[in-house]
């Protein structure tokens, strides 16, 4: 493959690397993140600088560790500092207790705090002015995500000449949701300031032109096969489809190895002749799982048959518990499982094992392997990559896939698992159903579908397909002079959205 002919300069609000402080001491360790796997393989023909908060707060110590952990990579770190307040301002409250809630059409759940506002324009300009140090005419910004939204228009403030992408990892909301928003029209105006704009689905990206038609109606949009074109002011805008996916190969041999096959075959045998059902997600109230709890509890009830043959493992991964609406849904989910659990529970059988913490890799993928069905029940989900990954884990392609139709994954996954919504809680207890007792050449076929599906669109015909979009949009003012995809030797890959494929 050949590389990026400038620099490749990626934002998100955390590093791949966090630094930590203790008795004076400080330490750098890996901070999980799907981003960081998402864009391994593209730091494997590209160079750069990733810029981003590395975790400690008020403290200006650490670059040399950063400094340390560049070594040996193809892309340095820059560390944009915050202080704990901050941190509780930008972060918890305009990030997430403000755009997370919305996004997810939850607007119950904000807290529209004018301060919160205040603080995401202070440090959206920081990050942007930190990229825009950074970055020449030549090399690439590309922003991640709902923390950063701002950030565009503080760029071009820096009079940075660097083309500007900007990805949204979670939803888009329609217009009636987005509208609740006191500053829709600054975040709208400062989204439309980058270069390529891109979205998870066709829904987010349909849902972002309805607002912009109503919030901004003097922008024009034009829409060809896979783009729109949004013009504000001179400004082009390239607003498109990447839905993110992984890296389908790592997750299948290491599914593949002897050591998982044999750690998933003695689970299988501790567990008994039983179906098992995998839930994996954050502790999120986005994420449906009181919902999937309580649809797991009526199919006990109107299928007493499969009381005994069925187990639901779930697994929850502790997140953002400083924020109040967190703590509540821990205590909501716990109560439901030992209700349940109370129920049901007889001698040799538990219904439902729950574990609230992070797996190790290892462990994640020989649950994928073991399963005989993941079951994702999202009340909104930007993609939801726990789908994709059992996907590729099922080697032996006998799992099945229960998934909310208000996940971005669902849109690509469509045809071969079995959609749900996750309100219907008892069409969620005969989906589970459905999916115990279907035909094994029948599951066969299906996950054949869907391995084909996220082995093609893989993570790393994401990042290449984001790339190309931004090498490849107009000059930053329409008319004025400026470089094409032509002149450039990034790779360009013939890449269509898996949900164009609906008839794969
Ligand atoms: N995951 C993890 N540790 C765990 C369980 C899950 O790192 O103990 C990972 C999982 O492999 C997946 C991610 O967390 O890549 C969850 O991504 P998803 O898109 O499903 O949801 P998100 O948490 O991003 O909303």
């Amino acid at each position: 493959m050949k590389l990026l002919e400038g620099r490749l300069i990626t934002v998100s609000n955390r590093l791949p690397v966090e630094i930590k402080h203790r008795g004076g001491q400080s330490r750098l360790s890996r901070s999980a993140g799907g981003l960081a796997t998402a864009l391994d393989s593209i730091w494997r023909f590209c160079h750069g600088i990733w810029v981003g908060w590395a975790g400690a707060v008020d403290s200006g110590s650490g670059e040399h560790l950063l400094e340390k952990a560049s070594r040996g990579r193809t892309f340095s770190f820059k560390a944009v500092p915050l202080s704990r307040d901050e941190v509780s301002k930008f972060y918890s409250g305009f990030a997430n207790e403000i755009i997370w809630p919305l996004f997810h059409d939850m607007p119950s759940r904000c807290d529209f705090d004018p301060e919160y506002w205040e603080v995401y324009q202070r440090i959206n300009r920081r990050f942007a002015q930190a990229a825009g140090e950074a970055a020449s005419g030549k090399d690439l910004v590309w922003v991640h995500d709902y923390h950063l939204m701002l950030m565009g228009r503080y760029l071009r403030e820096t009079r940075s000449a660097a083309r500007a992408g900007f990805f949204l990892h979670i939803p888009f909301p329609a217009p009636d949701i987005f509208e609740k928003l006191p500053w829709r029209k600054p975040v709208l105006r400062a989204l439309l300031q980058y270069d390529v704009v891109g979205f998870q689905t066709d829904r987010d990206h349909c849902n972002f032109l309805s607002c912009i038609e109503r919030i901004l109606p003097e922008a024009r949009s034009s829409r060809d096969e896979s783009h729109t074109k949004v013009v504000l002011e001179g400004r082009c805008t390239r607003v498109g489809n990447f839905p993110i996916s992984i890296a389908f190969e790592e997750f299948a041999n290491h599914a593949a190895s002897h050591d998982v096959e044999a750690a998933a075959q003695q689970f299988r045998h501790e567990l008994g002749n039983k179906y098992l059902v995998l839930g994996v997600d954050r502790m999120d109230y986005t994420k449906g799982i009181p919902e999937r709890l309580k649809a797991f509890r009526i199919l006990l009830r109107r299928f007493p048959e499969l009381r005994h043959r069925v187990t639901l493992l779930q697994v929850v991964v502790p997140s953002r518990e400083e924020i109040p609406n967190y703590k509540e849904l821990r205590r909501e989910v716990e109560l439901l499982v030992s209700q349940i659990n109370g129920e049901f529970t007889e001698s040799g059988w538990v219904p439902i094992h729950y574990m609230h913490r992070s797996l190790t890799r290892k462990q994640l993928v020989t649950y994928y392997r073991a399963a005989d069905i993941v079951l994702v029940t999202s009340l909104k989900d930007g993609m939801n990559l726990v789908a994709k990954e059992f996907c590729a884990a099922q080697v032996d392609e006998s799992g099945v896939v229960v998934i909310s139709e208000f996940t971005g994954a669902a849109a690509e996954l469509q045809h071969g698992a079995v959609v749900v919504n996750p309100n219907d809680l008892a069409g969620v207890a005969e989906a589970i159903h459905r999916a115990c007792v279907m035909p094994l050449e029948e599951k066969r076929s299906r996950m054949r579908l869907l391995r084909d599906i996220v082995r093609t669109y893989n993570v790393q015909s994401w990042a290449e397909a984001f790339l190309n979009a931004v090498l490849m949009a107009e000059p930053a003012v329409v008319g004025a002079a400026g470089s094409s995809g032509e002149d450039t030797n990034f790779p360009l890959i013939a890449s269509s959205s898996p949900q164009n494929l609906k008839s794969a």
